[in-house]
C-alpha cells in the first residue's frame, strides 16, 4: 500500500493512498478507485462512476478511525449507549463526511484539477430515506452529535428496501412513486454476514417446571427469519471517533424448501422467502399516526429481537461480561414507543434463554432502557389488538400481563386501591376490546422517561402521563431537541458559515455556544452588509434551483416565507394559505398597494391515506397557479411547492429563508426541529407558543421573534368553552371573503367547484386545530413582519441575532444533556496512530 519514490531518496514518503489528505493523493486515490473498484477510465465514466470513486476515497479515510474506535471500545470495556430507532433519517452522507474529515476544500480542488465538480458529485447521491420526518432526523442528528463528542454508540434501526415514497405532483395533487435508493448500491454500508442472528414468530408456547422447580417456558414459533446487520460508519466532526449505525435487513433462513421445490412447486418453494424478506421491504409512510398494521409490528418486533441478540452476544461473548451487569454495561435509548417490545423481548431473553429469574431480569430490564416519548396526539399513540399481538408473540404476550400484573399491585399500593388509576395505567386497555398501550410498557420498563421540548414535558406530566408521574416523579425530565450544527449550518450554508468563521475562528462549530462572540460585531455596517450578502447568496441559490425544476422565476428581493414539514392539519399549512389569500384580495382592490413584495415557499409530504392533508397540497397548488398566472398578484406574490421534501433538497432550502413558518395549533408540535435549522440560518420565525418555538424566542429574545396565536391553555379554554368557528367567519370580513372565495371555485376553475369543500366544511364546523381563532393574530403579525422588513439595517441585525443566540439547539447541547442525565456514559479515547509504512500502524 505504502509506496516509495521509485529512484533516490527512500526516505521521503509518499503518503499513504487510503488515508492521505494532501490534494495530490486525493486525486491519485481518486482516479485508483475510479479504474479499480469503477473499473472505469475518466473518459469513459458515468456521474455515478465518478460519484462511488470520490465515495470509495472518503470511505478509506474513515475506516481506519472507525475500526480504533472499535477497538477503543472493546479495550476500556466503556458502557454504551444504543440508539433504537425505527427510522433513520440520514440524507447524503458524502458531503457530511467531507466536512467530518476536514477534506471539504481539499477534494474540491483535487476535482479541479481533474475538471470535474464537488457539488455536481454530490448531487448524484441518492438520499436513504429511511424515516418520514422530524423523528427520523432527530436520529441521524443525535448520531452526529455522539460520534462529535467522542461517545462510545450505536445506532440500531431497520434497512428497509424502499425507504419513504418519492413525491410526485401531478395536476397539483400528490402522488407516489416508490424509492429504490439502493438501485446504484450503496457504498457506505458493510454487510455483516457472519453476525447474522434468527428472528421468530408466531406458534406456541410450553411450560413446565424443571428439575429445579424452576417455572420454565419453551417458545416454538412457527416462522423464523434471519436479521443480517449492515453497518454504517457514521464519523464525529473532526476527531478519530465513528459510531455505528447498525440496520437490519431481513432474509430466509432457507432460501429454498427443497420439499416443495421437489414436488415441482417452484412458485411454492419461494413464497417463504418472499414472505421473509417483505419484513424489512418498505417504510411505513404514515408521520404522527399510526397504521395498526400487522406487518409493522412484525418490522418492529424484527429490528428489536435482533439488536437486543447483538447486544447481549456482545456483552456476554465479546466483552466477556456477566449477564448479571448487562445494564451497568450498556444503556438502550427507545425513540419513541416504536421499539418498545424491547422491554418484553430482554424479559424473554434473560428468563427464558439466560435462565435468569424474573426478579433479578426485572431488575436488569428496567435499568437498560429509557424512553423518549414524542407526541402528544391521540391518534399517534401505539397500541395493538391483544388478539394480534399474541398471535404474532405469544410468548411476549404472557410476559407483559405478567408485567402488568406485578405493576398494578404496585399501583394498587402506592394509590390505595385507586380503581381509576388502576384502570388507566394498566399497560392494557380493556375500554372496548382488549389492547397493549406500547406507552405505558415504555414507562414501566424504563428507568428515564423525556419529553422533547418543555412545554411537551410539562404537558406530558400535568395531562397525559400525569398519573406514571405521580407515581415515579423522578423518572421525568425534559431533553428540548436539537439539530447538528455541521449538516444544517456548516454543509448547508457554505457562505455563512465562511464569513462566520473568518470573524470568531472555527470553534463555533465544535461549541456553538462560540457563537455569541459575533454579537459584537452586530452594530457594524460591513457586518451587517456581509450578513445581508451570505442570505442573498442562499437565495439566489434556491432561486435558481426553482427556475432550473420548475421553470418559476422568483424575485429574491422580496421576503422568502418559508413552510417546509410534513403536511398534517395540525401544522396548519392551511392557515399560511389564508394569509395569502388575504393579500391577493388587498392587491386586487388597489393594485397599487404598495406592499413588500413575498415568495411563498412550501414543501412537504402526506401520508398517502390521509386525504385532508393532500387537499392541502393540492390547494396550495391551485391557489399557486391562480396568483403566479395574475398578472397583477404575480409581480408582488408568488407561491411555490417544493415536490420531494428530504434532507437532500432542505438543505439548500433552511438557509435561504428569511421567514421561518411555526404555526402549529399549541400544544400539537412536540419540539419541532426545523424550526431550529431555520433559526441557526438567521431566519426571523413567525411562531406560536408551540413546541420548542417557545424556547427559541426565549433564546433570541422576543424582540426578535414575531409570536401570535393563542396559547396551549388558552386552546383547551376555548375548545371548553364551546368553540364556534361560524361566529368567527361571519364576523370577520377578511376571512369571510377568503373562504367564500374558495366554497365558489375561485382557485379551482380547472376542477370540479366542490373541490375544497371538505376543508372548508371541516374549518367552518369544528376547526379543530382552532385556524379560525388564530386567523386575525396570524395576519397581524404577518402585516408586522412586511413592515419590519422594510428596514432592512434592523431586520440583518435581527437575523444575526437568531443565528448567535441559536446555540442551545444543537444537539451536541441534547446529547450531553442525555449522557449526564440519563444515560451516563463519558468520552472514550480513540487514538490512530501516525501514519509509518515500516510498522503494521493499522
Ligand atoms: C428537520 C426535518 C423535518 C422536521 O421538520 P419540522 O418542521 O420540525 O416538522 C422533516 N423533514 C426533513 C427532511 C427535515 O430535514
Amino acid at each position: 500500500m505504502a509506496t516509495k519514490t521509485k529512484n533516490s531518496e527512500p526516505d521521503i514518503l509518499v503518503e499513504d493512498d487510503r488515508t492521505g489528505l494532501e490534494t495530490a493523493t486525493l486525486k491519485r486515490a481518486f482516479l485508483d478507485n475510479l479504474f479499480y473498484i469503477q473499473g472505469k477510465r475518466l473518459d469513459n465514466a458515468t456521474r455515478n462512476d465518478l460519484y462511488l470513486a470520490v465515495a470509495y476515497t472518503v470511505r478509506d479515510r474513515i475506516m481506519h478511525r472507525w475500526l480504533h474506535s472499535q477497538k477503543a471500545l472493546n479495550d476500556h470495556d466503556s458502557r454504551v449507549v444504543g440508539y433504537l430507532s425505527a427510522e433513520f433519517l440520514m440524507g447524503p452522507h458524502l458531503g457530511n463526511n467531507l466536512i467530518n474529515l476536514g477534506l471539504y476544500e481539499t477534494m474540491e480542488e483535487s476535482l479541479n484539477d481533474l475538471n470535474l465538480n464537488l457539488t455536481d458529485l454530490l448531487d448524484q447521491e441518492e438520499e436513504p430515506g429511511l424515516g418520514n420526518g422530524g423523528l427520523g432526523r432527530l436520529a441521524a442528528c443525535f448520531l452526529d452529535s455522539l460520534a462529535t463528542l467522542n461517545l462510545p454508540a450505536i445506532g440500531y434501526g431497520i434497512r428497509y428496501e424502499f425507504g419513504i415514497f418519492e413525491q410526485k405532483i401531478e395536476n397539483g395533487w400528490q402522488s407516489e412513486v416508490t424509492d429504490k435508493w439502493l438501485k446504484f448500491g450503496n457504498p457506505w454500508e458493510i454487510a455483516r454476514n457472519e453476525a447474522c442472528v434468527e428472528v421468530k414468530f408466531g406458534g406456541q408456547t410450553e411450560n413446565w417446571w424443571d428439575e429445579n422447580d424452576q417455572y420454565r417456558v419453551e417458545w416454538n414459533p412457527d416462522h423464523v427469519v434471519l436479521a443480517i446487520p449492515y453497518d454504517t460508519p457514521i464519523l464525529g466532526y473532526l476527531t478519530d471517533n465513528a459510531a455505528i449505525l447498525r440496520l437490519w435487513k431481513a432474509e430466509a433462513t432457507n432460501t429454498f424448501d427443497f420439499q416443495t421445490f421437489n414436488r415441482g412447486d417452484y412458485f411454492g418453494a419461494v413464497d417463504e422467502k418472499v414472505k421473509s424478506e417483505n419484513i424489512t421491504k418498505v417504510l411505513y409512510p404514515n408521520d404522527e399516526q399510526v397504521s395498526g398494521r400487522e406487518l409493522r409490528l412484525i418490522q418492529q418486533y424484527f429490528f428489536v429481537s435482533a439488536t437486543l441478540q447483538d447486544c447481549l452476544r456482545y456483552h456476554l461473548e465479546i466483552r466477556n461480561n456477566p449477564v448479571s451487569n448487562f445494564h451497568e454495561k450498556m444503556t438502550l435509548q427507545l425513540n419513541d414507543t416504536h421499539p418498545s417490545v424491547a422491554v418484553a423481548e430482554l424479559m424473554r431473553l434473560l428468563v427464558d434463554e439466560h435462565q435468569v429469574e424474573w426478579d433479578d431480569a426485572w431488575h436488569i430490564t428496567k435499568n437498560t432502557f429509557a424512553y423518549t416519548n414524542h407526541t402528544l396526539l391521540p391518534e399517534a399513540l401505539e397500541r395493538w389488538p391483544m388478539p394480534m399481538f399474541g398471535k404474532i408473540l405469544p410468548r411476549h404476550l404472557e410476559i407483559i400481563l405478567e408485567i402488568n400484573d406485578r405493576f398494578l399491585e404496585q399501583v394498587k399500593e402506592h394509590f390505595h386501591s385507586d380503581n381509576g388509576r388502576v384502570r388507566r395505567m394498566s399497560i392494557i386497555d380493556e375500554s372496548d376490546q382488549k389492547y397493549i398501550r406500547m406507552a405505558h410498557l415504555a414507562i414501566v420498563g424504563s428507568y428515564a422517561v423525556n419529553g422533547v421540548a418543555e412545554l411537551h414535558t410539562h404537558l406530558l406530566t400535568q395531562n397525559v402521563l400525569h398519573d406514571f408521574y405521580e407515581m415515579w416523579p423522578k423518572k421525568f425530565s425534559n431533553k428540548t431537541n436539537g439539530v447538528a450544527p455541521r449538516r444544517w449550518v456548516v454543509l448547508s450554508n457554505r457562505a455563512l458559515t465562511k464569513l462566520i468563521t473568518s470573524h470568531i475562528g472555527d470553534g463555533w462549530t465544535k461549541d456553538l455556544t462560540y457563537l455569541k462572540l459575533l454579537e459584537d460585531h452586530v452594530d457594524k455596517k460591513p457586518f451587517q452588509n456581509a450578513w445581508s450578502k451570505a442570505k442573498m447568496e442562499a437565495k439566489e441559490k434556491l432561486a435558481k434551483w426553482v427556475f432550473d425544476t420548475q421553470g418559476i422565476k422568483l424575485n429574491t428581493k422580496s421576503i422568502f416565507d418559508i413552510q417546509v414539514k410534513r403536511i398534517h392539519e395540525y401544522k396548519r399549512q392551511h392557515l399560511n394559505v389564508l394569509h395569502i389569500i388575504t393579500l391577493y384580495n388587498r392587491l386586487r382592490d388597489n393594485p397599487k398597494l404598495n406592499m413588500v413584495p413575498r415568495t411563498f415557499i412550501f414543501g412537504g409530504k402526506a401520508a398517502p391515506g390521509y386525504f385532508m392533508a393532500k387537499l392541502i397540497i393540492k390547494l396550495i397548488n391551485s391557489v399557486a397557479q391562480v396568483i403566479n398566472n395574475d398578472p397583477v398578484a404575480r409581480k408582488k406574490i408568488k407561491v411555490v411547492f417544493i415536490p420531494d421534501y428530504n434532507v437532500k433538497n432542505s438543505q439548500q432550502v433552511y438557509p435561504a429563508a428569511d421567514v421561518s413558518e411555526q404555526i402549529s395549533t399549541a400544544g400539537k408540535e412536540a419540539s419541532g426541529t426545523g424550526n431550529m435549522k431555520f433559526t441557526m440560518n438567521g431566519a426571523l420565525t413567525i411562531g406560536t407558543l408551540d413546541g420548542a418555538n417557545i424556547e427559541i424566542r426565549e433564546e433570541v429574545g422576543e424582540e426578535n421573534f414575531f409570536l401570535f396565536g393563542l396559547t396551549a391553555d388558552e386552546v383547551e379554554e376555548r375548545k371548553r368553552g364551546g368553540y364556534n368557528p361560524w361566529n368567527i367567519y361571519n364576523q370577520n370580513h377578511e376571512l369571510k371573503r377568503c373562504l367564500d372565495m374558495l366554497e365558489m371555485g375561485y382557485f379551482s376553475p380547472w376542477d370540479e367547484a366542490k373541490l375544497f369543500q371538505p376543508l372548508i366544511d371541516n374549518l367552518k364546523n369544528h376547526d379543530d386545530y382552532m385556524v379560525l381563532a388564530d386567523y386575525q393574530s396570524y395576519i397581524d403579525c404577518q402585516d408586522r413582519i412586511s413592515k419590519a422588513f422594510k428596514d432592512q439595517e434592523n431586520w440583518t441585525r435581527m437575523s444575526i441575532l437568531n443565528t448567535t443566540r441559536s446555540s442551545k439547539f444543537s444537539s451536541d447541547r441534547t446529547i450531553m444533556e442525555y449522557c449526564e442525565d440519563i444515560w451516563k456514559i463519558e468520552p472514550i479515547e480513540v487514538n490512530v496512530p501516525d501514519y509509518d509504512p515500516k510498522s503494521n500502524w493499522h
